[in-house]
Parts: structure tokens; sequence; C-alpha cells
């Protein structure tokens, strides 16, 4: 039987972690603020938008809101940010993506202060992780990483095939399984013979956004797979791009969904805005 690889539990623990280190923070004086804004009204966006303040709010962590309309225009948006950045209080700033279509949103991620940056999508930040320095990290696929080491799975000198390259996910995670010293193929949508090299994989991670896309067919036996993938289905019910049914008794460990790398992302938020205060501290070049 698999081993699931439990992701509620340990987003927990990273919360509860954040929450002993801004607690520690405030004895000293210092507030850990996060600026939330949000452009429309996404419903989809809404939710994210209102579990991200509900962890702020459970690890201590101030959370300024705010909630623009539609019609936001660019130059509108670009100058909150220009005031938060400048803002002494404020060590976050987090745009909560998509933005509607008039919006560049590549220009929003360049305008945010790098060390503000608690998403880890400004270039400085991925450049950072690239180079190996102090820098922030895409939550989800930081978050992946503390599933794989808290779970005691031993990433050094494994194969690791990541399929997917986007810039949140598959790019970053690539480069940190890198970091943890596993060999890293990574495949995307012109991959040939994606079965083949998925099934010599120590660990699999799969993040492409196809439900259940990966079955028994693409899995090595005893490998660990990590399932970025969430989707609705008809019933309602959430899956993965895996067949957790289809693999379940070859893998040795597999994050299930939800409640595998979905939890992890918003821990690792939280995580980052702690670190925002550190890397403040430390004067980041
Ligand atoms: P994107 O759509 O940005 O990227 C998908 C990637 O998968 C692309 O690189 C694409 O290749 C590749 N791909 C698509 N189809 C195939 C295929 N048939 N074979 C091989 N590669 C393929 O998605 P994201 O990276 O943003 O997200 C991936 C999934 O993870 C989604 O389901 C998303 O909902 C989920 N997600 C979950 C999060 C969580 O917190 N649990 C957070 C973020 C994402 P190409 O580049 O060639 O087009």
């Amino acid at each position: 039987m698999a081993y699931l690889i439990d992701g509620k539990r340990i987003s927990q623990e990273i919360k509860d972690e954040v929450k002993l280190e801004t607690a520690k923070l405030a004895e000293a004086g210092v507030k850990v603020t996060l600026a939330v804004i949000m452009v429309g009204d996404d419903p989809a966006s809404a939710v994210y938008v209102g579990n991200k303040k509900k962890a702020c709010a459970y690890t201590g962590i101030e959370s300024l809101s705010y909630e623009l309309p539609e019609s936001t225009t660019e130059g509108e948006l670009l100058a909150l940010i220009d005031e938060l950045n400048r803002r002494d209080d404020v060590n976050g700033i987090l745009v909560q993506l998509p933005l509607p279509a008039h919006i560049d949103e590549q220009k929003v991620i360049l305008a945010i202060d790098p060390d503000k940056d608690v998403d880890g999508f400004h270039p400085m930040n991925v450049g950072a992780l690239m180079t190996g320095e102090a820098g922030f990290v895409s939550c989800t696929p930081a978050g992946i990483i503390e599933l794989l080491k808290r779970s005691n799975v031993e990433i050094d000198g494994k194969n690791c095939v990541v399929v997917g390259r986007s810039n949140i996910v598959g790019k970053p995670m690539a480069i940190l399984m890198l970091r943890e010293n596993a060999t890293v193929t990574i495949c995307h949508s012109h991959t040939k013979n994606l079965r083949e090299i998925c099934k010599n994989a120590d660990i699999l991670i799969a993040a492409i956004g196809k439900p259940k896309f990966f079955d028994e067919s693409y899995i090595k036996e005893g490998a660990v797979v990590i399932d970025v993938g969430i989707h609705r289905m008809e019933n309602r019910k959430l899956c993965g791009d895996v067949d957790r049914e289809a693999v379940e008794s070859l893998v040795s460990a597999i994050t299930p969904v939800p409640g595998g790398v979905g939890p992890m992302t918003i821990a690792m938020l939280m995580h980052n805005c702690v670190e925002a205060v550190r890397l403040k501290k430390a004067g980041r070049e």
C-alpha cells in the first residue's frame, strides 16, 4: 500500500512554525504585514484570497486587503504597488493572478520590489534561485520540497522527472530538485517518449493540468509521485493529474488530491512573509 504524503498535516506544521516566529518577532516589536491585491471579482481568486487572509490571521501576520474593481487601470495598479513598495510597514506584496486582460501581468510582476515579492515571481528572485542566492522561491515548488523532506523521501542522486515547464511550477521545481542533487529531466508538451521517460523516474512530479493523465503505464515500481494538478470533476470531486487509483499499488508514496500539494502553497506563502523580514534585516544586495 502506498504511503500517503499528508500535505494537510505538513502544511499545518509549517503554519505553526510561522506562528511561533511571528510571536517571537512581535515580542521584539516587529510586525509582519502582507498586502494582498485582487483586481476584479473572479470567484476562484476570491476563494484563494480569502484562504490567504485566513492563513495570515492564524499565523499572526497582518493582512492588508485591496479589492479593486475590474475597471482598475494598469496605471492605478502600478501606483498602488509603488506606494506599497515604499511603505516600511509592508513586508510582502501579493497580486492575485490572473489579472484582467487589459493589465500586463509581467509589468505588474516587475513592479513589485523583489524584497517584498513573496510569490517569488520577480526575475530577480527567479535568478537568485538559479544561482543559489537568498531570495523568495515560488510557493508551490517550495512546498513540494518541504513535503518530500518532511516525509523523509531521499532526493540526492535520484532520477527526478518534472512534467510541466511553467514559470510558477515546473521550471522552479526542476531547479529546486537540482539543488537537492537529483538528476532532473524536464518534460513538456513536445517531449517524445514521455511514458518511457516517466517510467524511469524515482520521483515523478506531475504538473500539466490534465485530469488523471498519468496512469500505471507511466510509473516505475516504487516511485514517489507528486501530483500538482487540481481539477474539479463533473461529480464535484477533486482529482489531480495522476490517476491515483490506477497507480497506487505501484508507487511507494504519493500525494493525494485534495490534501497533498494544495495546502502547502499557502503555508509557504506565510513562510515567505516571515522570510521577507529576515531578508530585510540581512539587507539583500
Ligand atoms: P500551465 O498550464 O502553465 O503549464 C502546464 C505545463 O504542462 C506546460 O509546460 C505544458 O507544456 C505541459 N503540458 C501540458 N500538456 C502536456 C502533455 N500532454 N504532456 C506533457 N506536458 C504537457 O500550468 P501550471 O504549471 O500553472 O499548473 C499545472 C497544474 O498544477 C494545473 O492543474 C494547476 O491547476 C495546478 N496547480 C496547482 C497548485 C496547487 O497549489 N496545488 C498551484 C499551481 C498550479 P508546454 O510548455 O509545452 O505547453
